[in-house]
């Protein structure tokens, strides 16, 4: 249970997230945010960048789905795959 990815919320560097928690952390943290306003990735909602153009050049759900496999196999040994089988899905943070 504490073989979790994390990942680095786009709101606040600081906080480090487990990636299956981020999409709940985001909606709270956007809340609070008071930098620039970050513009949402069509292919991760968890994906809030300033440059969408330079996100898609390295984000692995943009590239899975234009079918950039080699790109996918590389990234998957670091990035978790979203879980989606309802484990803590609803445990509030
Ligand atoms: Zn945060
Ligand atoms: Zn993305």
């Amino acid at each position: 249970m504490s073989d979790y990815e994390f990942g680095i919320c786009p709101y606040d560097k600081t906080h480090r997230i487990m990636l299956f928690r981020m999409p709940k952390h985001i909606v709270k943290c956007q809340k609070n945010y008071r930098g620039p306003p970050l513009k949402i990735c069509k292919y991760n909602a968890t994906h809030r960048v300033l440059d969408m153009e330079e996100h898609l050049k390295e984000c692995p759900y943009y590239l899975r789905a234009i079918g950039y496999q080699s790109v996918q196999i590389a990234l998957t040994t670091r990035i978790a795959p979203i879980q989606e089988d309802g484990h803590d899905v609803n445990t509030p943070l």
